[in-house]
């Protein structure tokens, strides 16, 4: 691969590493001595199934995955597992707790309302600026099936700062944008999900975390494909599964793994944010981000200027800079930096110059 020297913030799909591209590009392109390359083996056969193994192990050591959890390959995304939660996890129960942080968590509401009666935890205070629920213990009604949070909201570039204690009932967690960007305490959960495109790969594929325990709540009008005990039971190969993401987000658990695991990534992620959040906050007001200090992604860097007539022409200079993919969510406008594991310190460093210098331009 050549030295990269254009950076693409994207929010998802996002970067990936560049030793991942290498090896992608000679193991889907390149026949093995059984005449099939990485996207032309049967997910029935042995070579496939040793790249699911390893994957899943491979996963397990970087969460140090407590005993009791099985890790499911299903195809789909976040959004198929917003209706997946309740028909898989309500079992009797009538209500689940959601708690409301932005926008993921609202589209996961709004889809779980199909299936159960949502009870409010703690959720988002609409007023700037941004925070994320209060940690400590929540009180939900016993009844509720699970506690369901969306620990790092993409949209809004708020993370929370310490996870919530719903008790006994199970805390479910779209973890979409934050899974492997830090350690992670798994036994707090119940069930984790991720759609693989912001940090274990490409789309088509989505990774969960779940509970053995929980593998028994599944009504029966579950389609197959789409129980969690069921795919739990067939080792996530009870239909096709999405081979190629899978073989993808091996490479990438392997590559984190090199990288020096989950600590790293935590670290490394923390200080290409403080590079991002310190060129906004040393702006002198140019550059302004809407989220309180404390509750601010590490990942997802939401910011806007002070002066919205500036927003095309920042994001045509940054892109002529090298610096792509900076627009905002349509649903918030504004900036966004997507600072995941593979986006490198010399991508942050890069938008903090450039930031410094149009922000010179133009104050
Ligand atoms: C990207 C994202 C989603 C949507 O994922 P899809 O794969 O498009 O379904 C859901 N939740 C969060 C937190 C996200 O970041």
């Amino acid at each position: 691969m050549n030295p990269t020297t254009t950076w693409n913030f994207a929010a998802g799909p996002a970067r990936l590493p560049d030793a991942v591209l290498e090896r992608a590009r000679d193991t889907l392109f390149v026949r093995g001595t059984d005449g099939a390359s990485a996207l032309e083996r049967p997910f029935t056969g042995e070579a496939f199934r040793a790249t699911l193994r390893r994957a899943r192990e491979r996963l397990a050591q970087l969460l140090d995955l407590p005993a009791g959890y099985h890790i499911l390959f299903l195809a789909g995304g976040a959004m198929h597992q917003f209706a997946l939660v309740p028909m898989n996890l309500l079992g009797g129960a009538r209500r689940a707790a959601y708690a409301d942080s932005g926008y993921w968590a609202q589209r996961a509401i709004a889809e779980a309302c199909r299936y159960c009666e949502v009870v409010a935890a703690p959720g988002f205070e609409g007023d700037a600026p941004l925070a994320a629920p209060p940690a400590g213990q929540w009180d939900l009604p016993a009844d509720c099936a699970y506690c369901h949070i969306t620990p790092n909201e993409t949209v809004d570039g708020l993370a929370y700062p310490a996870l919530p204690d719903p008790g006994d009932i199970p805390l479910v967690a779209d973890a979409t944008s934050c899974l492997l960007t830090a350690p992670l305490d798994v036994a707090r959960f119940g069930l984790l999900y991720a759609s693989a495109q912001k940090n274990l790969g490409v789309a088509g594929l989505c990774v969960l975390v779940v509970r053995e325990d929980l593998l028994e709540r599944a009504a029966p009008a579950v389609p197959a494909a789409l129980s969690y005990r069921r795919q739990a039971e067939a080792d996530s190969c009870l239909n096709t599964p999405p081979t190629l993401a899978i073989h993808l987000a091996g490479l990438v658990f392997d590559w984190i793994a090199e990288a020096g695991g989950l600590a790293a990534m935590g670290a490394a992620n923390r200080r290409k944010a403080a590079t991002v959040y310190a060129a906004i906050d040393g702006s002198g007001g140019f550059y302004r981000a809407p989220v309180a200090a404390a509750h601010r992604s590490p990942v997802n860097v939401r910011f806007h200027l002070a002066d919205d007539a500036l927003t095309e022409p920042f994001l045509a200079a940054a892109a002529a800079h090298g610096l792509h993919n900076l627009r905002g969510h349509r649903q918030v406008g504004g900036l966004r930096a997507s600072l995941y594991n593979a986006m490198p310190q010399a991508g942050a460093d890069a938008l903090a110059g450039f930031m410094a210098e149009f922000a010179g331009r133009h104050a």
